[in-house]
């Protein structure tokens, strides 16, 4: 059995580009629109060798929930399905209510979270991201899951919890 990593948080923050990007391939729908998911949820992935299952919790869509019910509804399946979780957040937009819900969430699981600072797109953005320290889970890893960069620094980090 492969180890199994969660991406989670609130929506358009950048799950489905980052698991497209860990993939490697265009599989997974990208919308504009927050909440619009129709994503392919699981993908086998590696990264210096190491396999990997990887999945996308944004595409798993409860419906009859409020939104923040099922932002809280996937980090919860994450953190059952999954040995480590991917904290995504926003750059550009800082720390936000929803992702301070998530990460009290993940306080709770007895499982490694690492924390992923997405849509860092420039020098300024990557060094813009140490407001993420106050969400509790350690350091915040500045990437561009449009551009790609970081994402090496991330999947290092991720794979040593294997
Ligand atoms: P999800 O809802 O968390 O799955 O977010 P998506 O992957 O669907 O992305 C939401 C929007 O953010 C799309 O318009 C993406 O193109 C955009 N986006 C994703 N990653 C980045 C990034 O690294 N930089 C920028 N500028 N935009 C991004
Ligand atoms: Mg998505």
């Amino acid at each position: 059995v492969l180890p199994t990593v969660a991406l989670v948080g609130r929506p358009n923050v950048g799950k489905s580009t980052l698991f497209n990007r860990i993939a490697e391939e265009r599989i997974s729908i990208v919308e504009d629109t927050p909440g619009v998911t129709r994503d392919r949820i699981y993908t086998h992935a590696q990264w210096l060798g190491k396999e990997f299952s990887l999945i996308d919790t944004g595409g798993i869509t409860v419906s009859d929930l409020s939104l923040n019910q099922e932002i809280k509804t996937q980090a919860e399946i994450a953190i059952n399905e999954a040995d480590i979780v991917v904290l995504v957040v926003d750059a550009r937009v800082g720390v936000t209510n929803e992702d301070e819900a998530v990460a009290r969430i993940l306080y709770q699981a007895q499982k490694p979270v690492v924390l992923a600072a997405n849509k860092a797109d420039n020098l300024a953005q990557r060094q813009d991201i140490y407001d993420f320290y106050a969400l509790g889970l350690g350091e915040p890893y500045p990437v561009s899951g449009v551009h790609g960069t970081g994402m090496g620094d991330l999947l290092d980090q991720i794979i040593k919890n294997f």
